[in-house]
């Protein structure tokens, strides 16, 4: 089964991971639906550009990750779903008694619920194509647990959960469901943590980058979105066929730790 001509919807893909994730299907012939809760020239911009350079059909569709009623109109308005990447997420860093509710709440809907939500959405339509791939954008912190992030660890450690259920309620047919946990990809989402942690601790943006994002990471590299991309186009090709229901850190070592 070739990945080409499939259809591959990628949540929160105007930006980051999912942008990568999104071009480097794209660049094996998928036909890609960007996403994002915006609506302005820039995300149709962002699809026309990949659908002209690797001529495939790209197109944006806003829905807002945070509510299931969008979460799930998404895939009914892409009109056919083989590759679902759930991508979308945010970033609250704060102590539990310090922790806004809103933001719990948030993180909640955004980075597992609406996993939950597309996956409902997309597996029928998987099942009367007779193929599909779902693909969890997790995290190293769905494996192990930082302080000041109960909501982002709570969140990914259940994307986890919900990737081995989704994988045996599937697993009969051809359909598979993964999670990849990457460790620090410099992203909007990563450079936003790093003027507070600058102030928290008082460092410069390299000691930061080297002593707290990197710490944990043995590499002391960075992965790319490219990496991520790359390790989707795997899981969606026929060499993954039985790999279902499993994690794949791409985190520079930081879970062998
Ligand atoms: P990012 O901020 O660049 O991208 C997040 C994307 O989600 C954006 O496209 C944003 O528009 C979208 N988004 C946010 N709220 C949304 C909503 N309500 N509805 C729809 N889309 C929404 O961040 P990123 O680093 O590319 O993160 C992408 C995913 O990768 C997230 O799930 C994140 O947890 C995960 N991740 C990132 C890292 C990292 O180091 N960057 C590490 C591990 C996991």
């Amino acid at each position: 089964m070739t990945i080409q001509g499939k259809t591959a919807i990628i949540t929160g893909s105007n930006s980051g991971i999912g942008l990568g994730v999104a071009r480097e299907l794209a660049k094996v012939g998928a036909n890609v639906v960007l996403n994002s809760f915006t609506d302005r020239d820039e995300d149709h911009a962002l699809a026309e550009e990949i659908g002209r350079e690797f001529g495939v059909t790209a197109r944006y569709i806003k829905a807002d990750m945070s509510k299931g009623d969008e979460c799930r109109a998404l895939i009914e308005k892409a009109g056919s779903c083989d590759i679902l990447v759930n991508n979308a997420g945010i970033q609250h860093v704060a102590a539990i008694d310090e922790f806004p509710r809103a933001k719990w709440d948030a993180i909640i809907a955004i980075n597992l619920s609406s996993a939950f939500h597309t996956t409902a959405a997309a597996l029928p339509v998987m099942r009367a194509a007779g193929w599909g791939r779902v693909i969890n954008i997790a995290s190293a912190h769905g494996l192990t647990a930082s302080p000041y992030k109960s909501a982002y660890v709570a969140a990914k450690h259940g994307v986890v959960g919900l990737t081995k259920v989704t994988a045996l309620e599937t697993a009969e047919e051809p359909i598979t469901c993964n999670a990849i946990c990457p460790g620090y990809v410099l992203t909007p989402l990563v450079e936003a943590q790093i003027p507070d942690t600058m102030e928290k601790y008082g460092m410069d943006r390299e000691t930061v980058i080297r002593e707290v994002l990197l710490d944990r990471q043995p590499s002391k590299q960075f992965a790319t979105v490219e990496e991520l991309g790359g390790t989707c186009v795997f899981l969606a090709s026929s060499a993954a066929n039985q790999i279902t229901g499993t994690t794949i850190s791409v985190d520079g070592g930081w879970t062998a730790l």
